[in-house]
């Protein structure tokens, strides 16, 4: 993009609206604007000439192919290529896309999770396309290709993409929030949309030791590795200056992003030696999560470029910070409101205290749904183990809006809101400005931070879709219980202000400012009765409670067999997960580590004998050989152990959630009884004899 501007490179690979105003015809143009900002069923006479102009545009940018790009429950995005090719009966081909084409796919789609839903004989399986989400075209040196996000189902209608529940959940929130709209009068909006900006947390390390990493490169951790001389004790890298390599990779990654339409924005070093963050500006919640693929995805190739590897696992490191990403989430009518913005003085703002606590009704109600949203076998090594944020969920609400609740609940009224004062920073040359009535607080796992909640427990390899989906739900469940009640009231203003009263009293407990990562926040929340679901394993159910099934079919957002295939999936994906590091852990202690120790072990031997032939003290080597030999014969039995367990969680297929369980309690343990002696090898034998990298080669060596 050399002497090419921001603004003349953004949204350039983007089939968006301005492209699309200015090669539709303008009656074309406007039903599908009505599709995609109302909600109206796109019309299929419009498909073709909308198929033809994407396909001409996209041919111009050197594509060949177009794909259904979709989110398949495996996490990741799929892709099918077809060419836009069609034979003529001269023998030779015209380029074709029709609005069939356009809009229905039909990847043979039996290969990807569907929990039990479809049986591979009956395989077929529908994207669909979401025009609300606009199509793109990528570039790769192979190519390039026009993609169109879609959402992807089974034969019979369920959804077996992430992205479908998703469309669903917006919908209902969507329709809740307009009828509490109504209520309060508002006439302009027509629509809620929730707005959600992704903060996305990574790792980069150096190409050529990653791939001397083999679990690095089956599991997307470290199996092993003891810890480097220095980690992150002195806080030095946090917001540090970006060297020259990271910041060539970060100048070139928001290059393919901008192209792409994705506003990514803040860059910056993070708490953890080779751990970087990006954030876009946000988004409509579906754009977002598109986008947030997009960026995970471009990492790793804009990495591999510079000769990087790019490390999206929520803990790649044991000892040092893992990955997450935040979920920026608020409320935006089309009339330009956030509903999530107190105002200058919340306590005065009854819409935003009733939107405010229906949250925290929603949030403490299904604190359990929530938590599940973030579970995975990578993010189990954060939440719930001393690292941000712990696995119980609680409410930051900041001391401003704390206290209009506290009057709230102690009086019956709130007369006033604490304000930011001057800031006073004792340098009369340094510009006067107003403070914030409020700090953040960095270790609450759903945070209110100024007009959005942030909810922190996501873990960076995720899709952002299924918090969001549960987020946008029980939000909608409480939404419309208002509105229920509010639109049968006699006195509107009196019942809302008790249901307020009522949400604030019967809610509170899920309100937490301190530090959420000590030990009396442990037992004060188990006190309050708050959930603490530690590990995936036990974080799964909640999908399945009847409560669940309750709120997720009254809003159409699943239906009750597609949330027992997603449970059985997440168990499923679990119990691979593990078993997966589990084979690696034995294929490296096997392979590389016991040969090399056993190596180092006869080399110290010979020198033995060689140096006691010369009349050599060989105290210190018969010292650290015995240590060895201490060390590697418990690996051996660890090994032995870890191999043993593994080849039995294999026989419990039967009862997958069991089996799931099994892994987690046996298999995981065993494989950290092996990385232990492992350990303390590596700090015993010579750097050269270590079969791969370091910890301080991969951290410090970028
Ligand atoms: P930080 O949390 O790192 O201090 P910011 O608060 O500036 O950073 O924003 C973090 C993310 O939140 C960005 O992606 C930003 O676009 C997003 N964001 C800001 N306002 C909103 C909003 N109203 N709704 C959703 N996301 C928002
Ligand atoms: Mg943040």
């Amino acid at each position: 993009m050399k002497g090419q501007s921001v603004t003349e490179i953004f949204g350039t690979n983007v089939f968006n609206d301005a492209v699309m105003k200015e090669r539709l015809p303008k009656k074309v143009y406007q039903e599908l604007k009505k599709t995609i900002e109302n909600g109206e069923t796109l019309n299929p006479d419009i498909a073709d000439t909308v198929a033809q102009a994407m396909m001409e545009w996209a041919v111009e940018k050197g594509a060949t192919h177009y794909t259904h790009w979709f989110q398949p429950m495996t996490g990741i995005t799929a892709e099918k290529h077809d060419a836009f090719i069609n034979p003529t009966s001269d023998g030779k081909v015209i380029l074709e896309f029709s609005g069939k084409e356009l809009i229905k796919g039909e990847p043979d789609a039996s290969s990807f999770p569907s929990g039990g839903l479809r049986a591979t004989f009956e395989a077929r399986g529908y994207t669909a396309w979401d025009c609300t989400s606009p199509a793109f075209v990528k570039e790769s040196p192979n190519g390039v290709t026009l993609c169109i996000p879609t959402a992807f189902c089974s034969y019979t209608g369920e959804a077996l993409d992430k992205k479908t529940p998703l469309l669903r959940s917006m919908e209902a929130i969507d329709k809740q929030a307009m009828r509490i709209l109504k209520l309060f009068g508002n006439t302009t909006a027509t629509k809620v949309t929730t707005s959600v900006g992704p903060e996305q947390e990574y790792f980069l390390v150096d190409k050529e030791k990653y791939l001397k990493r083999k679990d690095l490169i089956f599991t997307g951790r470290t199996l092993f590795g003891a810890m480097p001389p220095k980690g992150q004790e002195m806080d030095d890298h946090y917001f540090g200056i970006i060297k020259e390599r990271i910041a060539g990779f970060m100048k070139e990654l928001n290059e393919e992003l901008w192209k792409l339409g994705v506003t990514a924005k803040t860059q910056h070093n993070e708490v953890a030696p080779a751990q970087h963050e990006l954030a876009p500006i946000y988004a409509s919640n579906n754009v977002a999560t598109d986008h947030n693929q997009l960026v995970m995805e471009l990492m790793k190739k804009v990495a591999d470029r510079h000769g990087l590897a790019c490390l999206l696992h929520e803990k790649p490191f044991a000892g040092v910070n893992g990955s997450g990403k935040h979920n920026n989430w608020s409320l935006v009518t089309d009339d330009g409101l956030n509903l999530l913005d107190p105002g200058k003085t919340p306590h005065e703002n009854v819409q935003f205290l009733l939107v405010l606590t229906a949250i925290l009704r929603a949030v403490d109600l299904h604190a359990d749904l929530l938590r599940m949203s973030a579970a995975s076998a990578g993010n189990d090594h954060r939440l719930g183990a001393n690292e941000a944020p712990p696995a119980i969920i609680s409410v930051f609400l900041g001391e401003q809006l704390e206290d209009v609740l506290n009057q709230l609940d102690t009086k019956g009224e709130a007369t006033s809101s604490k304000q930011g004062e001057k800031m006073a920073v004792g340098v009369h040359t340094l510009p006067e400005f107003q403070k914030d009535a409020t700090d953040r607080n960095r270790t609450s796992p759903f945070a209110f931070t100024g007009n959005k909640f942030e909810f922190r427990m996501l873990g960076s390899t995720a899709s952002i879709a299924n918090p969001n989906i549960v987020l946008n739900t029980i939000v909608a469940d409480v939404f419309c219980e208002i509105a229920d009640k509010l639109e049968k009231a006699e006195d509107f203003d009196l019942a809302v202000h008790d249901l307020i009263k009522e949400y604030i009293s019967e809610h509170k407990r899920i309100v937490f400012n301190g530090n959420g990562y000590s030990d009396e926040w442990l037992a004060e929340a188990e006190r309050r009765g708050l959930p603490n679901l530690t590990s995936t394993v036990d974080a799964i159910p909640a999908l399945i409670t009847e409560k669940s099934i309750k709120v997720f079919t009254k809003h159409n957002v699943f239906t009750e067999t597609e949330l027992r295939s997603r449970a059985e999936i997440k168990f499923e994906n679990y119990a691979k997960t593990i078993n997966i590091e589990a084979l690696s852990t034995l294929d490296i202690a096997k392979k590389q580590i016991v040969p090399a120790v056993m190596k180092y072990q006869s080399q110290l031997a010979k020198d033995i004998i060689s140096l006691k032939e010369v009349g050599v003290d060989t105290s210190v080597q018969k010292e650290i050989l015995d240590k060895i030999t201490a060390e590697l014969v418990k690996l051996q039995a660890a090994i032995a152990k870890l191999a043993e367990v593994t080849e039995k969680a294999t026989t419990l297929e039967e009862d997958i959630p069991a089996q799931a369980r099994y892994y987690h309690d046996e298999v995981f343990a065993a494989m950290q009884a092996v990385r232990e002696p492992a350990d303390v090898l590596e700090m015993l034998v010579a750097k050269e004899a270590w079969p791969f990298p370091s910890y301080g080669d991969l951290l410090f060596e970028v």
